[in-house]
C-alpha cells in the first residue's frame, strides 16, 4: 500500500500486549502535545498479536492523523525486546518510515520503550536521543533536554540529521476531541517477518529489578525516612505480602538500601503502576517526575506537612516503624484466611 510521504513526521510506536502496553495511553497524550510542531499531525503505530479497535479509536480521540494496526501472529503478552524491536521495526517500514527521514519517532518512557527505541535508531540509521525530558522541533532540526550522570549533569542536544528516536514520559490524558477522532485514517498492517526465537524463560523474582517495576501494577517505594537497610528489608517484606514491586528513591540508592535499577525519578525509571506506595518519601519534583500521571499514589510520612501529601491520593501521617509491622501482619493474616477458606471449599 502506498503512503503519503510528509517532509517531517511525527509517529509514536507502542507495543500492544501484555505489560508493554502499559503508558500507552500517556505516550499519545505527549505525542499529541508536541504535534503542534509538527501542524498539528502525528501517527500512532500499534504493534501486537493482535491490536484492536480500541487502540484506533484512543490515537484518534488523542488527535491522530493516522493509527497504523501492525498486527504480528507470533507475538505474545510476554515477548522479549529482540522480538519488539524485529516487529516494530517491521511495522514502521510498513509505515514508509525510511533512513534518511526527517522523522521523530517516539517511544514510552521506561527500561522497555528506552531499549526498543535506541535499538530502532540503529536499525534505521538514525538518532537515539534516550530518555527526553524536553523535546522541541524546528524545520529540520530537533533539540532535547535529558538527565545524564544519575540526574547530575543536564544535556541538551540538538540534530538536524533524521529519524531521531526518543523515549518520553507520559502526558495527560488529552480529552476527547470527535473532529480530529473522525477525521483520523486507520491502516492495517500485517507483519510477516520471522522473529526472533523465544528465549527459555528464567524469569525471577528479584527485589527491584527492573522488570518487576515495569509492568508491576503495585510498587512499594521507600525513601530517606526509612532510615536504612532494616527498614528496606520490612518494605521487601511488604512488597511480598502485596505482590509487589520494591523501589527507592536516589538518596536510598546512593546509601545502598536499594539496587540502582529501583531507582523512581527524573534520573531513575520512570513507572505506571496502578498504585504507588510512597513510604518516607517527601515527594520532590525529581522524585515524582517518575511516577505516571494515572498512578494512584498512597503516601505514608511522618511529617503531616510533607510535599506527596499535596499530590496523594492517600496519605497517612505516621512513623513506618508504626504502622508497617502491623500492617504486614494483617496482610498475612487475611492470606491466611483466604487459603483456609479455599481449602475449606
Ligand atoms: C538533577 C537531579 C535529579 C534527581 N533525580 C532524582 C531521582 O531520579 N529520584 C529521586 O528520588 N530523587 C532525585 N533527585 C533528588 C531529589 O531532589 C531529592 O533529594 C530526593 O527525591 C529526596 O528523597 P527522599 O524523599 O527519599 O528524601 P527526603 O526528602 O529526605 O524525605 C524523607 C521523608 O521521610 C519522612 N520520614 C522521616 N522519618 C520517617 C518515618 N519514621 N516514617 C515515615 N516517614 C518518615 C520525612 O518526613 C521526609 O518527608 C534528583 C535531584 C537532582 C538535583
Amino acid at each position: 500500500m502506498q503512503i503519503e510521504k510528509t517532509a517531517r513526521r511525527l509517529v509514536a510506536v507502542m507495543p500492544v500486549d501484555g505489560e508493554q502496553r502499559l503508558g500507552s495511553a500517556e505516550l499519545l497524550a505527549a505525542t499529541a502535545t508536541l504535534s503542534t510542531d509538527f501542524g498539528g499531525a502525528f501517527e500512532a503505530v500499534f504493534v501486537g498479536k493482535s491490536p484492536e479497535d480500541d487502540w484506533a479509536a484512543k490515537a484518534g480521540e488523542a488527535g491522530a492523523t493516522i493509527t497504523w494496526l501492525a498486527r504480528h501472529p507470533e507475538l505474545g503478552s510476554t515477548d522479549s525486546t529482540d522480538r519488539l524491536v524485529s516487529a516494530c521495526h517491521e511495522a514502521l517500514e510498513a509505515a514508509g518510515l525510511v533512513s534518511g527521514d526527517q522523522a521523530l519517532v517516539l517511544c514510552a518512557a521506561g527500561p522497555g520503550g528506552e531499549e526498543v527505541a535506541a535499538r530502532l535508531a540503529i536499525r534505521f540509521g538514525g538518532v537515539p536521543l534516550g530518555r527526553c525530558a524536553d523535546i522541541t522541533c524546528a524545520a529540520g532540526s530537533v533539540s532535547v533536554r535529558r538527565a545524564a550522570f544519575g540526574g547530575r549533569a543536564e544535556l541538551h542536544l540538538s540534530s538536524t540529521k533524521g529519524p531521531w528516536f526518543a523515549a518520553v514520559r507520559g502526558g495527560k490524558r488529552v480529552p476527547e476531541s470527535t473532529e480530529t477522532a473522525r477525521s483520523s485514517r486507520v491502516e492495517r498492517l500485517e507483519l510477516v517477518s520471522p522473529l526472533p526465537p523465544i528465549a527459555p524463560s528464567r524469569h525471577t523474582r528479584t527485589a527491584g529489578s527492573s522488570t518487576a517495576l515495569a509492568g508491576a501494577r503495585i510498587i512499594v517505594a521507600g525513601g530517606r525516612g526509612m532510615g536504612g537497610e532494616t527498614g528496606f528489608a520490612l518494605l521487601q517484606e511488604l512488597s511480598d505480602e502485596m505482590g509487589a514491586a520494591l523501589a527507592g528513591s536516589l538518596p536510598t540508592i546512593d546509601a545502598g538500601w536499594a539496587p540502582v535499577s529501583a531507582q523512581v525519578g527524573q534520573s531513575g525509571k520512570y513507572v505506571t503502576p496502578e498504585t504507588y506506595v510512597a513510604i518516607g518519601i517527601s515527594g520532590t519534583p525529581q522524585h515524582l517526575a517518575g511516577v505516571g500521571p494515572e498512578s494512584r499514589i498512597v503516601a505514608i510520612n511522618s511529617d503531616p506537612e510533607a510535599e506527596i501529601f499535596k499530590v496523594a491520593d492517600v496519605g497517612v501521617v505516621a512513623k513506618w516503624e508504626e504502622l508497617l509491622p502491623a500492617l504486614i501482619k494483617k496482610l498475612r493474616a487475611t492470606a491466611k484466611t483466604d487459603l483456609t477458606t479455599a481449602a475449606g471449599r
